[in-house]
């Protein structure tokens, strides 16, 4: 990305304008066109500005005098970026839609700033069909400013919608994380994989999509998950131990052998944890599939995994929404094992928990 294209982010700009993020926005246009917005969404990205972009070109759609639209007479999915409206909200001066950014001398966002919001959330539009709050760096709320808006986020007033951003998920709190659905704009397209993850992504797709109704098929595809860790942690192991100095010293102090023997698990410790969130990252990107496709949207080159058919089968028997919890349901589980839970249960809860 170019400086030029940073600094005209400040700009106006429509959807149309976002050419390297055609996967979320086309997500957030299907839900535009079947009155299916989520009331809380986390934007995740690299830049910043391209994401307040987003966030700005979604409130002025969603307000627009003279949107484009799907249909003759359908909901907006763009805005027209001319209008007074859309003026208005790019120069950020439109009474309904709100920005709260990091307070520059601390650089987090206070619990004032977000009381100060939640009371013009709950306030009724000046001139709005749709009231629009956008944090801007969500990463930097504070506990207490996070837990004074929990509420808020769970169940904002009707036609208010609340966006936050993020160049930082992982920093964010779960409480947040779970509320909200999470878009993501890294503009990462079709994804490469080694072929044996391939091989096991293909392998858990189909036995996901054949006859999952039982606990038995659920346990099933618990198993495939947990005989992939274990390889995962037996090869690590191997790889490591290898390289450790223990196997090059046979008459070692037994002090240093106790601490270099530490070092070598807290090492294998670290990788599998490494290794086994790539692999239920492959898990979520494959059940993002799914969602998109309960959506419709199943170009090609929208898909994570164009290649693996099961996402289909399984986006054809359940609904946006329970596609939507399945991405939940996931991150919930990313979360959980990073605090320490015990692994199997944080897996199995989670599986058994997934519409499939
Ligand atoms: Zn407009």
């Amino acid at each position: 990305m170019t400086f030029l294209a940073l600094y005209e982010y400040k700009t106006a700009m429509s959807f149309a304008d976002f050419p390297e993020q055609k996967q979320g926005v086309q997500l957030l246009q299907r839900s535009l066109e079947r009155g299916r917005l989520a009331h809380a969404y986390l934007f995740g990205g690299h830049h910043l500005a391209e994401l307040e972009a987003l966030a700005r070109t979604l409130a002025k759609t969603l307000n627009c005098q003279n949107p484009k639209r799907a249909t003759a007479n359908g909901p907006a999915i763009d805005c027209c970026d001319e209008c007074a409206v859309c003026r208005k909200i790019d120069a950020e001066n439109h009474g309904d839609v709100h920005w709260v950014r990091p307070e520059s001398k601390s650089r987090v966002v206070t619990i004032d700033q977000m009381r100060d919001l939640m009371h013009e959330i709950h306030l009724k539009p000046n001139e709005a069909e749709y009231k629009v709050a956008t944090i801007v760096a969500a990463d930097r709320l504070n506990v207490q400013a996070a837990n004074a808006f929990l509420k808020t986020l769970e169940e904002p007033p009707p036609k208010s919608i609340l966006i936050l951003l993020t160049t930082e998920p992982q920093r964010i709190l779960e409480t947040i994380i779970s509320r909200c659905l999470r878009l993501n704009f890294a503009g990462e397209g079709t994804r490469k994989l080694a072929t044996a993850q391939l091989e096991w992504l293909t392998a858990f797709g189909e036995m996901a999509a054949a006859e999952q109704k039982s606990l038995l098929g659920r346990y099933r595809l618990l198993g495939v998950l947990l005989k992939r860790l274990g390889e995962l942690k037996g090869d690590i192991e191997k790889a490591l131990t290898a390289r450790s100095p223990l196997e090059r010293y046979d008459d070692l102090d037994p002090k240093l052998r106790e601490k270099w023997e530490d070092e070598l698990a807290a090492s294998i410790e670290a990788e599998y944890r490494l290794q086994r969130s790539d692999l239920l990252a492959l898990l979520q990107w494959w059940l993002r599939d799914v969602w998109m496709q309960t959506m419709g949207l199943n170009g090609g080159e929208l898909l994570s995994f164009p290649q693996i058919s099961s996402a289909g089968a399984v986006a054809k028997r359940i609904s946006s929404e329970q596609a939507i919890k399945n991405l939940q349901v996931l991150e919930r589980m990313q979360r959980l094992l990073g605090s320490n839970v015990q692994e199997a249960l944080a897996l199995e809860v989670g599986l058994l928990e997934l519409s499939l």
